[in-house]
This record gives C-alpha cells, sequence and structure tokens, in this order.
C-alpha cells in the first residue's frame, strides 16, 4: 500500500465512523424507538389509524358517538376507563406530556403508552 492509498483509506474508514452512528440514530428516531423513546415514552396517537380504528381517545370527554357509550362486562361506560382496563399496565404507569399514562397490551398500542383518563372500545373489565 502507498502513502496515497493508506491516506485514501484512512479518510473513508474516519467517515464511515462518523456517518454510520448518526444514520442508526436516525433510523431509531424514524421508528420511534431506540434508547431515548424508551426513556421517554410517547402517548398513543388518537389519529393514528390503528387507533382510530377502535376510537382510542386520551379523554373520555372526546367520544360523542351514543352508540359507543354502552356497558361492557357489566360496567357502566361512565364508569370505563384505561386505568380501570384488563390492557393497562398500571404497574408502568408514569407522567407522560402531561398525563398520567401507562403502556396498553393491545398491539395498536405497541410501543407507546395510553391515558389513564383515556378509552377506547376493546375496553375490557379487569378480572
Ligand atoms: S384496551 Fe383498555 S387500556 Fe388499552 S386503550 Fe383501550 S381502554 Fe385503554
Amino acid at each position: 500500500m502507498n502513502r496515497r492509498t493508506f491516506f485514501q483509506s484512512l479518510i473513508l474508514g474516519v467517515g464511515a465512523l462518523t456517518v454510520i452512528p448518526s444514520l442508526v440514530k436516525a433510523e431509531e428516531r424514524r421508528r420511534g424507538g431506540g434508547a431515548s423513546a424508551a426513556a421517554s415514552p410517547k402517548l398513543v396517537d388518537p389519529k393514528d389509524a390503528q387507533a382510530k380504528a377502535v376510537n382510542y381517545v386520551h379523554d373520555k370527554k372526546d367520544i360523542k358517538d351514543k352508540a359507543l357509550q354502552t356497558e361492557r362486562g357489566g360496567v357502566k361506560y361512565n364508569d370505563q376507563h384505561c386505568k380501570n382496563c384488563a390492557f393497562y399496565t398500571s404497574a408502568k404507569e408514569a407522567n407522560v406530556e402531561g398525563k398520567k399514562a401507562a403502556p396498553c397490551q393491545m398491539p395498536f398500542a405497541a410501543g407507546r403508552v395510553v391515558a389513564a383518563e383515556g378509552w377506547c372500545t376493546t375496553w375490557a373489565k379487569k378480572a
């Protein structure tokens, strides 16, 4: 290897070491994952297609459709909240974006958290 080839390889190597970690972090941010996301969870976006499919809202007052306001598992609609739903992981509750929130076991909420005062049509009575 001559001097010119050596310096070209050195420059390419240093460039790769600088760029690759940035690309990995950018991909983690794009996916909403990574260590930083785990340290600060985000609320489910009610406008997300999967959240809309189950009528998820951060606050039940946002449910206007009377047809959805039904008794489930013997529990009146007014008494149904994420915080007393079978899928709400109370043990991991934290303050997120100004709301009490915790992970929900439903697939639409994977990697995010739902508001304690929230609700969706898959609400189920805790056993
Ligand atoms: S399944 Fe339960 S905890 Fe999850 S969003 Fe619906 S009501 Fe809330």
